[in-house]
């Protein structure tokens, strides 16, 4: 069997395809004016499962995510970028801005054990590509050159607009704000802007065939994923907010200049909530990966609860689920070590159908769960199946835990009981057997003396 993921243009299950045995991925990357969210993370989650996934059958990735560093206008104020509003924020260069989240947004992809991408192209850096695929669009009349000089997508040549998210044309309304910046310029409601003008703008501005100006948000992806995917991706990632008009407008833009269905699988990941409402700046309930840390969790648990749902569904985050995850990292670290030391790899089949089923991760977890109780499968067989479901889950489960982890405490009750054991004072050897375990380990009374384990 090969991996299937739900593709929203077709609205069916789908199994993934390649070019001569290499898989391209685009997952779309982070506008960084401030730090990413949980929410950002689990679908940047999204795409590192994907990518495991195909790796750990066999399969090899080729993974692009761009950085948004231009062109991606606030909502909240009509024709201000996101960068520069920040930078104004902060009394900083926009640049300086851009790099420091970046820098950032690589940790947290770090902590949270995302592979790396083979690419993190910069839009600012991208421009000159940007400028070139304008200039197609408008030799084969996609786009034009409107009233105000910047140049827009005429989204009525493109007769398939909609397919994607189901939005078509005629059913976009005049004066529905969904490109948050002045184009007055442009024939049709629904067309966007390519490039805009620069007007008053002084930063993070580009010479052009069209004067100075800076790019629109949507091309930067079409760019990128042409240049570097050789023209065709597989599967292509991203939060349901991107369906429209972000991708409705990149497939556009991407088809029109390839004269080719340039994607093959859209993907995208349900939003987060935490604790009951939707995790977004604008709503002001944002939880970072450093306020997960700053609690003493595994920055891991922030994966696991996330693997516990699915991906298309969305999924409310709490502190409890998330203590209760870093518990059950632990667990199952010390027990992944209590099976031995083995690298041996088993794949369990059940676990591997359940995640090629459209990445249903709760139920390869519960398969992890039923594993781990079997009194049929042997340690070092619970090892092996762990150690291979880990490879696609990165839970980072054959971490060693095992001696480091007893604490003073712990060390002076063991002491103390040996010596209650050897005076024969079974009363006080029970209570501080309870005490021990229920400080989370397990003792056994052998030949050569009382064993502790982790529980
Ligand atoms: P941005 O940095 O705002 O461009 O967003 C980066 C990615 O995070 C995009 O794929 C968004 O769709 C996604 N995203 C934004 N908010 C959420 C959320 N609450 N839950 C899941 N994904 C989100
Ligand atoms: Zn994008």
């Amino acid at each position: 069997m090969t991996l299937a993921i739900y593709d929203t243009a077709s609205r069916e299950v789908k199994k993934i395809q390649s070019q001569s045995g290499v898989t391209s991925m685009y997952c779309c990357g982070p506008t960084v004016y401030r730090d990413a969210h949980l929410g950002n993370l689990r679908t940047f989650l999204l795409s590192d499962l994907i990518r495991r996934v195909i790796e750990v059958t066999g399969g090899e990735v080729r993974l692009i995510q761009n950085i948004t560093d231009v062109g991606h206008m606030s909502v909240d104020v009509i024709g201000e970028d996101k960068l520069l509003a920040q930078a104004a924020a902060e009394d900083k260069d926009p640049f300086e801005i851009a790099r420091t989240y970046e820098a950032k947004f690589h940790k947290d992809l770090e902590l949270l054990n995302v592979k790396k991408a083979d690419g993190y192209p910069r839009a600012s850096e991208t421009i000159d590509l940007m400028i070139a695929m304008i200039n197609d669009l408008i030799l084969k009349e996609f786009a034009y050159i409107g009233n105000d000089g910047s140049v827009y997508f005429d989204s009525k040549a493109f007769v398939s607009y909609g397919d994607l998210s189901g939005n078509r044309l005629e059913a976009l309304k005049p004066g529905h704000r969904y490109e948050y910046s002045d184009e007055s310029g442009k024939k049709f409601h629904a067309d966007w802007a390519l490039w805009k003008i620069a007007g008053e703008r002084t930063e993070m501005i580009w010479d052009s065939p069209w004067g100075y100006g800076f790019p629109g948000w949507h091309i930067e992806c079409s760019a990128m994923s042409m240049q570097l995917l050789q023209n065709h991706v597989n599967i292509h990632v991203g939060g349901i907010d991107l369906r429209f008009p972000h991708h409705e407008n990149e497939r556009a833009q991407s088809n029109a200049a390839t004269e080719t269905e340039t994607v093959d699988l859209w993907v995208h990941g349900e939003h987060l909530l935490f604790e009951g409402r939707k995790m977004s700046k604008s709503s002001g309930n944002v939880v970072l990966l450093s306020d997960v840390v700053s609690r003493g969790l595994d920055p891991l648990s922030a994966r696991l609860c996330f693997l516990e749902n699915r991906y298309r569904s969305q999924m409310d985050l709490t502190w409890s689920a998330l203590e209760i995850a870093d518990a059950q990292l632990g667990k199952w670290r010390r027990k992944t070590a209590l099976w031995g030391t083995s690298t041996e790899l088993k794949v369990d089949p059940e676990f591997l159908e359940a995640i090629e089923n459209d990445l249903d991760t709760p139920r390869a977890l519960q398969r992890l769960r039923l594993i781990e109780k079997s009194q049929e499968i042997s340690d070092s067989d619970k090892r092996a199946f762990f150690i291979y479901a880990d490879k696609t889950l990165g839970l980072d489960l054959s971490r060693v835990v095992l001696m480091r982890d007893i604490s003073k405490d712990q060390q002076d009750m063991l002491n103390e009981r040996s010596v209650a054991r050897s005076e024969k004072r079974w009363a006080d050897s029970d209570a501080l057997r309870l005490a021990l375990e229920n400080s989370g380990l397990a003792i056994k009374d052998g030949a050569s003396g009382q064993e502790w384990s982790w529980r």
